[in-house]
């Protein structure tokens, strides 16, 4: 089924009217409505808002906030507090925290975010929300692609930097920075709907609980290689592969970790850790399959 980007309410009707039907008809419970009215009409940058981005932003965030749920528990969503930064929506019940990255193209390799070192920062000290991407169609208000990338799935190096701005910019000397979505891993990609296809509840909750075994993961650098690892399994395109399948990506893997005289042993480590956490599983000496997605 096409998911709508409005429930009921049709593109025709006024703005002001538009968005209050949005957030009426996509509460979910009596008691949640009255609390997100109060919050999303005392924000008044929702209205008489003029440009196309603006608009989409409120109708994509709208969206979300009642189409979405918790992908780690199930609950449904709340808008964070206006000016929170990085974080668009969190969940009623658990800590997590959400934010929503929508473009009306396709998602691609990369997607631009804000500044640089923020990021790097919260990527570090593992304080990035949840990421949300949506694809959307707003002539036809129809949602192509909305899939949640777990917060533990972002390492430094998916954080690309961007050009500092000239001196003559108004932010002269500011660095932006990219997110290298395409380098996450197909596990770590969450989709609610894919190519214009729900996917049900109970197969979104199943596939976040397959990815938790990254947050307990050590350390950002262990997360690293594992995410790595994860990635040459994947680019290998069949379901049974050899340690010599693996091993043909240490020229690479050398590339990226120029101080690691080791790279094989640490590619068998990594392995047997996915051996342990059930996303493949040992045929024979050498010999693996992969089990999930
Ligand atoms: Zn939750």
């Amino acid at each position: 089924m096409r998911r709508r980007l409005t429930f009921t309410v049709t593109f025709s009707l006024t703005w002001k009217r538009s968005i209050i039907g949005l957030m009426i008809n996509n509460q979910q419970s009596t008691e949640n409505r009255e609390n997100d009215l109060v919050s999303i009409t005392s924000n008044s940058s929702t209205f008489g808002l003029t440009s196309g981005s603006q608009k989409a932003r409120v109708i994509t965030e709208g969206f979300v906030a009642g189409y979405g749920f918790c992908p780690a528990c199930g609950a449904s969503l709340k808008q964070a507090p206006a000016n929170s930064k990085a974080l668009d929506f969190l969940c009623r019940a658990c800590d997590e925290g959400f934010e929503l990255k929508s473009k009306s193209s396709k998602i691609g390799s990369k997607i631009v975010n804000g500044a640089h070192d923020s990021l790097m920062n919260r990527v570090m000290g593992l304080h990035n929300p949840n990421l949300y991407l949506m694809q959307y169609n707003m002539r036809e208000m129809t949602v192509q692609n909305l899939l949640v990338i777990p917060r533990y799935f972002f390492t430094p190096n998916l954080i690309e930097k961007r050009k500092a701005l000239s001196a003559t910019a108004r932010r002269a000397g500011w660095v932006g920075c990219n997110i290298l979505v395409g380098q996450v891993p197909q596990l770590g990609r969450i989709h609610y709907i894919k190519d214009e296809i729900e996917i049900k509840p109970e197969v979104v909750l199943k596939e976040w609980q397959a990815t938790t075994f990254l947050q307990n993961s050590a350390n950002i650098e262990g997360r690293g290689w594992l995410l790595e690892t994860l990635n040459c399994i994947e680019k290998i395109q069949k379901d049974n592969f050899t340690l010599d399948e693996i091993y043909a990506f240490k020229p690479y893997l050398q590339q990226a970790h120029p101080n690691n005289n080791n790279i094989e042993a640490k590619l068998r480590q990594q392995l047997q850790f996915l051996r342990d956490k059930d996303v493949i599983e040992f045929l024979r000496p050498g010999h693996y399959r992969k089990k999930a997605k």
